[in-house]
C-alpha cells in the first residue's frame, strides 16, 4: 500500500540577485485563510449595511416625528375650529330659545293655545345619551330643525291668527266718547223708568257733559245711522266690523253722514239733550252682533292700546 503523500501548495518569492524563498502550505491552511478573509469581509459588509439602514431608519423616524408634530398642530387647530363651531351652534340654540319665547308671546297675543314647539332642552341634556353632550354636527342639525319648525309655525299659524286678532282688536271700541271729565249718571241694565211708571231696560250708559262738547268715535268704522229717533234724538251708529257697533245719542249736532268712514277719535257730533233726555249728556251703547252689552269694560283703554 502506497502511503498517501499530502498535497502542498508552494509560493515562491523571488528577488533580484537573491535566492528565491519558498513558502509551502497545506491546502487546509489556504482554505482557512480564505475563509477568514471572506468572513471579515462579510461581517464588515453586514455592519456597514446595518449602519446605512440605521441611518435611514433614523432619518425616517425624524421625518415621522416631524409629520406627527404637524398633524398634532393641525389637530389642535381643527379642535379649536370644532370648539368654535360648537360654541356657535350653542349660541344659535340660545338665540332660538329667546326667539321661541318671543313667538310664544306672539302666540299668546294672537289667542293661540300655548305649545312647546320643540322639546330642545330635554334633547340637549336629558336625552337618551344620559347627559352626553351633543357634538357639533348634532347641535347644528338640531338648530336647523328648530329653525324649520319655528318658521313653519310662525307663517302657518301665528301670523294669520295674529293678523286676525290685531284686526279684531283695532275694530274693538275702547275709551270714553268724551274728552272731558264725566261720570256714569245712569248705568247699563234694568232701571226705573225716569219718564213714567215701571221699569225699562237701559241699553247703554249716560255720560253728562256741557252742551256742545265734542263727541268722539271710540273705534274706526262706517257710519250706518245718522238719524233721529224719539228715544235717542239726534244720534249716530257706527259699524266697526267684527260685530261691533256703537251708538251715540241725544246729540245737539251730528257731524257725520251715513256711509262715511270715521277714524278712532274723530269728532262725530256735539253733546245735546235731544230725544228722551232730561239734560245734556251722551247716551253711549256698545253692540256685539246686534246685542247691547255693558259698555263699562269698553270705557277703559286696554293694555295693548297703551303700547
Ligand atoms: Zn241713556
Amino acid at each position: 500500500m502506497r502511503r498517501r503523500v499530502s498535497e502542498r501548495y508552494t509560493v515562491l518569492l523571488t528577488r533580484t540577485g537573491k535566492e528565491p524563498k519558498a513558502f509551502s502550505f497545506r491546502p487546509v491552511v489556504i482554505l482557512l485563510a480564505l475563509m477568514t478573509v471572506f468572513s471579515w469581509a462579510a461581517v464588515t459588509g453586514f455592519l456597514y449595511a446595518r449602519n446605512v439602514s440605521l441611518h435611514r431608519a433614523q432619518a425616517k423616524l425624524e421625518d415621522l416625528s416631524r409629520r406627527a408634530r404637524e398633524l398634532s398642530l393641525q389637530l389642535s387647530r381643527q379642535k379649536n375650529r370644532n370648539d368654535q363651531l360648537a360654541d356657535e351652534a350653542a349660541k344659535m340654540l340660545t338665540d332660538l330659545d329667546a326667539l321661541e319665547a318671543q313667538i310664544e308671546r306672539l302666540r299668546e297675543r294672537a289667542g293661540l293655545p300655548k305649545v312647546k314647539l320643540t322639546p330642545v332642552k330635554s334633547a340637549d341634556n336629558d336625552g337618551k345619551g344620559g347627559g352626553i353632550p351633543l357634538d357639533t354636527v348634532g347641535l347644528l342639525r338640531l338648530t336647523s330643525e328648530r329653525i324649520k319648525a319655528l318658521r313653519s309655525d310662525l307663517s302657518t299659524k301665528v301670523e294669520p291668527a295674529l293678523k286676525k286678532t290685531l284686526k279684531r282688536e283695532s275694530a274693538r271700541p275702547y275709551g270714553l266718547p268724551l274728552r272731558v271729565h264725566t261720570y256714569i249718571a245712569s248705568g247699563f241694565g234694568t232701571r226705573r223708568n225716569p219718564f213714567g211708571r215701571g221699569y225699562e231696560f237701559h241699553n247703554g250708559v249716560d255720560l253728562p257733559a256741557w252742551y256742545g262738547t265734542s263727541i268722539y268715535a271710540t273705534a274706526p268704522g262706517v257710519v250706518v245711522e245718522d238719524g233721529w229717533s224719539s228715544i235717542f234724538g239726534k244720534h249716530v251708529v257706527i259699524d266697526h266690523g267684527f260685530g261691533y257697533r256703537t251708538l251715540y245719542g241725544h246729540m245737539s249736532k251730528v257731524l257725520v253722514k251715513k256711509g262715511q268712514s270715521v277714524e278712532r277719535g274723530q269728532v262725530i257730533g256735539k253733546v245735546g239733550s235731544t230725544g228722551r233726555s232730561s239734560g245734556p249728556h251722551v247716551h253711549y251703547s256698545v253692540f256685539i252682533w246686534g246685542k247691547a252689552v255693558n259698555p263699562v269694560p269698553y270705557l277703559s283703554t286696554p293694555s295693548y292700546a297703551k303700547r
